[in-house]
């Protein structure tokens, strides 16, 4: 039977290279996809050529070849910008691993090198003339559009696995059925595809689900999907009707992942790389997914800066593209009001990347003195703002709302060092991200450091200690607690007793240099502001030969909400935030802190006392003139605390008369007040 030679450049050049390789006495034929595509008048890209003639002679009859292949009998011959892949007849040896032959040999003629052939569609040849050479009848299945294995299906299966996936693959590329033998085998066969490299089943998957448009696709057994994307368990009959719903591979990835995985985006990533899809691939899957979950699920929808990203990545069409995705799994939304809704939507966002900021990151560096991770958390949360309109995108809005929010959000060593006023810039400052106590951890650093003082903060300390062994956690950047330690030597080491009163008035002078001016204290050193609880601290020293290392840790509800509280406290305790109506910034409360302790040191090696402050502490106190309960050892005092004196010891009126001192340091109690 003779076909018409198709006059396109490639196949006239092909032609001429069956020419050359005839002349010289050897017989050559088109053969594979180029043959059926022709028939079915299909584009080809590549043609193949297989012939009796050596790969030795190839290389001497052609200027311009390259041993591609050459243990299988493969030369590539390169004729006017195009590549023609000549191959020597051969037939193949066993298969061992399911997948490659363990030899190929070459004494054999067309026949023979066309029963090697997987299916009888791809086991035609043409000679020059458009001669077909058909002995396996490929051209009636071809007719008949079916797609049937060169001889004994089951074995030439378990021969290459790959055959499977090449099945289905041209049944969905070339709408074709697959023939009911050749099927059978197939529904038996699905492990084969185990022996074959991902490489391999990706290059394959890819075709079959990008060519699938059958409105009946269930055809294929969900076994061997599995198998050959290897994703276990995965049910393709569920969803392959609504995938040919959209075009394009990483859209019908996409779909499937979010039709059959209710955590679409995490098994994603896992299960394409089993495939090993680019990361691009995945990235682009990865975002449709993204886009779709975010335009379906989130209301109102803000631009993030990872949308944005993707939106730029991949263009407007990604939103489109979502957005299709949806109203295929959602059959009460219509296409035509989705798309408006995602045109108006894309048009209300005035920026799309970081680029389009009106700020850059070398800005806040040079401005706001800010590095590290924190820069990138103060763009993003500019992005936020100006993609979803609630900020003008000009350098100055940008750059005030950026002060404003480092600020008050993000604690920061780096920060609080730059805001230091009066103490050293290079004071040794420690920063945890949690921690259990941060006392514990001065303590530490205080013995190791020849450092007359240094600091220790986390805005999230995990336990604790509160008195009674009672503490709450407050979330991350919702509290203070910071631990000055000191190292006190010779001279420096009298009066210790005093230090629990200097620190309190210590805590309330920095809350007053940031605008908090209703802090007072309970004597000897707990923090109130209105009558409740906002701070407690807590002085614990060590002597070590002539020095005393001396912690005094301070924890501070800062920006907590009366919700973050345990019931039982909510009427005792209160935090800066509630009492001033607005967030405070722990940066900038903790320098103030520091920096205040810092001079308290500096007075005390000055010899200041306690007296000296005595009148100041009587003005903040709240203690005195109250009813009171003070535990000393086994026995309780009850009284009205009378004075301070000196020393800032109080003093208390009993029932019976007496006068009692209570030297601070031990316990004290209101009556009513057992926080
Ligand atoms: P297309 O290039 O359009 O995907 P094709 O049929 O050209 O389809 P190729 O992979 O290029 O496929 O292979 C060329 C020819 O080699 C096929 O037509 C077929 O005759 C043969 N062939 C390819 N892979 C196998 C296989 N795994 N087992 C047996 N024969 C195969
Ligand atoms: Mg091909």
């Amino acid at each position: 039977m003779k076909i018409i030679f198709p006059s396109t450049e490639n196949f006239q050049l092909a032609k001429s290279l069956l020419q050359t390789i005839e002349k010289s006495g050897e017989e050559a034929y088109i053969v594979g996809g180029a043959v059926r595509d022709t028939i079915l008048e299909r584009q080809v890209s590549d043609i193949d050529i297989a012939t009796s003639a050596t790969p030795e002679k190839i290389i001497q009859l052609f200027a311009k070849t390259l041993p591609t292949g050459i243990a299988h009998g493969t030369v590539s011959v390169y004729e006017h910008d195009h590549w023609f892949e000549v191959t020597t007849f051969r037939e193949e040896g066993p298969y061992d691993d399911g997948r490659h032959p363990r030899y190929v040999h070459f004494d054999t003629n067309l026949v023979g090198d066309l029963s090697r052939r997987d299916f009888t569609i791809n086991a035609m040849a043409m000679d020059q003339n458009g001669e077909l050479r058909d002995p396996f009848h490929g051209y009636d299945d071809l007719l008949a559009k079916i797609v049937r294995a060169v001889g004994d299906a089951k074995s030439r299966f378990q021969e290459d696995g790959l055959r499977v996936a090449r099945a289905f693959r041209f049944a969905a590329t070339l709408g074709f059925t697959i023939a009911e033998s050749t099927m059978a085998a197939l529904s038996s066969s699905a492990s084969f595809l185990d022996k074959v490299a991902a490489e391999r089943r990706l290059e394959e998957w890819s075709k079959f689900l990008g060519a699938l448009t059958a409105p009946k696709c269930d055809w294929i057994p969900d076994a061997i999907v599995s198998k050959w994307t290897g994703w276990n368990d995965f049910l393709f009959s569920t969803c392959c009707h609504q995938i040919t719903e959209v075009d394009g591979v990483y859209d019908r990835l996409a779909l499937i992942f979010l039709l059959t995985e209710s955590n679409a985006d995490a098994r994603l990533e896992t299960m394409m790389r089993t495939l090993r899809y680019s990361r691009k691939g995945i990235e682009e899957v990865l975002a449709l997914v993204q886009a779709s979950q975010t335009w379906r699920m989130t209301s109102p929808i803000r631009m993030t800066l990872p949308f944005g990203k993707a939106l730029s990545s991949y263009g407007e069409s990604l939103l489109e593209r979502a957005v299709r995705l949806n109203v295929i799994q959602d059959p009460l939304l219509t296409l035509d009001d989705e798309l408006a809704l995602s045109i108006k939507w894309l048009n209300e966002h005035p920026i799309r990347t970081l680029k389009d900021l009106a700020i850059q990151g070398s800005d806040l560096i040079r401005d706001l003195s800010v590095q590290g991770p924190m820069i990138g958390m103060a763009l993003e949360h500019l992005f936020d703002l100006v993609a979803n309109n609630q900020l003008d995108n000009t350098y100055e809005s940008l750059m005030k709302e950026a002060n404003d929010w480092i600020m008050e959000t993000v604690t920061d060593e780096q920060v609080i060092r730059k805001l230091l006023q009066t103490a050293p810039k290079n004071l040794l400052i420690y920063e945890y991200k949690k921690l259990s106590s941060t006392n514990d951890v001065a303590r530490e650093k205080i013995a190791e450091a020849r450092v007359p003082m240094l600091a220790v903060f986390t805005d999230h300390q995990e336990s604790g200690r509160g008195r009674q062994g009672r503490a709450w956690v407050l979330p991350p950047g919702k509290g203070l607690a910071l631990s000055l330690a000191f190292r006190l030597e010779g001279e420096d080491r009298y009066r210790l007793q005093e230090w629990p009163l200097f620190a309190a008035l210590t805590v309330r002078s920095a809350l007053s240099s940031i605008g908090i001016e209703k802090a007072r204290i309970k004597w000897p050193n707990d923090i109130f502001i209105e009558g409740k609880k906002v701070c407690g601290i807590l002085t614990e020293m060590r002597t070590i030969d002539k020095e005393v290392h001396l912690v005094v840790g301070i924890g501070i509800n800062v920006n907590a909400e009366l919700n973050d509280f345990p019931d039982d406290l909510k009427s005792k305790v209160t935090s800066l935030k509630i009492t001033q109506m607005k967030s405070i910034s722990i940066n900038m409360l903790t320098a103030r802190l520091i920096d205040e302790f810092y001079e308290l040191l500096l007075k005390y090696q000055a010899k200041k006392r306690f007296s000296d402050q005595k009148e100041e502490y009587e003005r903040y106190c709240i203690t005195l003139g109250q009813h009171v309960h003070v535990r000393q050892g086994h026995d309780t005092v009850i009284g009205i605390a009378q004075r301070i004196d000196e020393e800032g010891t109080l003093w208390i009126g009993n029932d019976q008369g007496s006068v009692i001192p209570i030297r601070s340091g031990e316990i004290i109690e209101n009556s009513e007040d057992r926080v």
